[in-house]
């Protein structure tokens, strides 16, 4: 096989075989093929796009390129959960201890944030002592004994993704649904699950910012889990405003143990939780229905086993439980400002990626893979869309430990809240389901 022969057939729009897919994807690997080849065949594919086929040979090519996790150790049926990122998406937190508690073992590979989205392993880090690497020895010892283990990504998982995105990055060929699908879901393979629940947000804050896009990546991951043999669900969810109302790693820690407490925290992230959670449960085979599974996790919350498991999690990774009740062991902003409203009237939108980006100037993310970030820094929502605010109200709370860098935050947070007179239509938190037998919208 020559790749420039590889790179004029996907050009002209010919179907690529199976082997010629795992043949570049091996070779890229190898350094055999050079960038600009790849880039070619990427741009090639953007324009061309794949076939159902072709996008699940090179998810299973891109997942065969490193390690596989094997949890056949572990008895029952492994759930993993995926959400394509969003802004104050704590869903993880409050999700994995929960499942865990109704008996489904979570096995969770988990990300860091880049830009205006966070990632998982950097809130768990605010946590003292929280050890977020973990040997695949440890993570199924962990799993074996309390049903929960999250672990950060090793990089000999999906090598080859790993390569290609940063490739796509320069490229200008990230937004292509086969390549995001075929990213995706390769991660989620390799981490060794059975079934895979993903939660696809679309919205301001969101990668995709148009419900069709959402749906059209929802059906393209779905069709991949099949062709794969991994049952996958997709649950289509907003991102047209911050789902939790914290953003920043320590900030968002208390927002998950608030709402595992009972204390406090989004009603709307409550809700996004309990909805793939139940959805979760019935992959595993634990809930008969969508409303029973949703009970049952209902009752985990009520009853306080959900937060019991989270302390669980913590000893067991060498974090300090301490934290559920001693907040103060959490990493804090030594500055704090309040948002004022701009003007009297309607929250009619929240531009949500631009109140990701405020959370990162204000140090709880990085622009850069290598940067540093502040786990106490961030902010908190203090509006939803539909509110009625009055000039002046406060809006939002910045916290950080760079003092310089409030004003440029509070501009940036007061143009993310858009107030106008007419009452604007509340957005749908979740929109809809995709599954083996097609989209089901709300
Ligand atoms: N997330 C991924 O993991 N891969 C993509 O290509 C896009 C988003
Ligand atoms: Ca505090």
């Amino acid at each position: 096989m020559r790749m420039v022969d590889v790179i004029a057939k996907k050009r002209d729009g010919l179907e690529l075989t199976q082997k010629e897919i795992a043949a570049l994807v091996e070779d890229y690997c190898r350094e055999e093929i050079p960038d600009y080849q790849m880039a070619a065949l990427l741009m090639a594919v953007y324009f061309r796009g794949m076939t159902d086929k072709e996008t699940a040979a090179l998810t299973m090519a891109m997942a065969n390129s490193g390690q596989r996790v094997d949890l056949s150790s572990v008895s029952g049926i492994k759930v993993d959960k995926h959400s394509t990122g969003g802004v104050a998406d704590t869903t993880t937190l409050v999700l994995a201890p929960l499942v865990a508690a109704a008996g489904v073992p979570v096995a969770k590979m988990s990300g860091r944030g880049l830009g205006f989205t966070g990632g998982t392993i950097d809130k768990l880090e605010s946590i003292p002592g929280f050890k977020t690497m973990l040997t695949q020895e440890e993570f199924i010892a962990n799993l074996n004994k309390w049903n929960i283990a999250v672990t950060g990504q090793t990089p000999n998982i999906t090598p080859a993704d790993g390569k290609m995105y940063a490739l796509r990055d320069v490229t200008s060929t990230v937004d292509s649904i086969p390549l995001i699908a075929s990213s995706i879901m390769s991660k989620k393979i390799a981490a060794g699950a059975d079934k895979i629940v993903l939660d696809v947000k679309t919205g301001s804050g969101a990668f995709m910012k148009h419900l069709d896009d959402a749906v059209t990546l929802a059906q393209a991951m779905v069709r991949i889990g099949n062709l794969v043999n991994r049952e996958t669900i997709a649950i289509i969810t907003s991102m047209a405003e911050p789902l939790g109302v914290a953003v920043g790693n320590s900030l968002e820690v208390e927002e998950a143990i608030d709402i595992l407490a009972g204390t406090g925290g989004s009603e709307d992230l409550r809700r996004v939780c309990l909805t793939i959670g139940s959805h979760m449960l019935m992959a595993a085979g634990q809930a008969s229905s969508f409303q029973a599974g949703y009970e049952t996790l209902e009752e985990l919350l009520i009853n306080g086993k959900g937060l019991s498991k989270f302390k669980e999690l913590l000893a067991a990774q060498g974090g300090s439980p301490e934290v559920v009740t001693q907040r103060n062991l959490l990493p804090e902003a030594a500055f704090e400002i309040k948002v004022p409203a701009m003007q009297t009237g309607f929250v009619q939108a929240v531009d949500t990626a631009l109140i990701g980006y405020s959370a990162m100037v204000l140090g709880a993310g990085r622009e850069h893979k290598e940067q540093a970030i502040d786990l106490g820094a961030g902010l908190i929502m203090k509006c939803r869309i539909g509110d009625y605010v009055h000039q002046g109200d406060t809006v939002a709370i910045l916290y950080t430990n760079q003092k310089e860098k409030l004003s440029q935050a509070l501009t940036k947070v007061g143009e993310a809240v858009r107030i106008g007179q007419e009452e604007p239509v509340k957005p749908k938190l979740i929109l809809g389901i995709v599954d083996s037998k097609g989209v089901h919208m709300e």
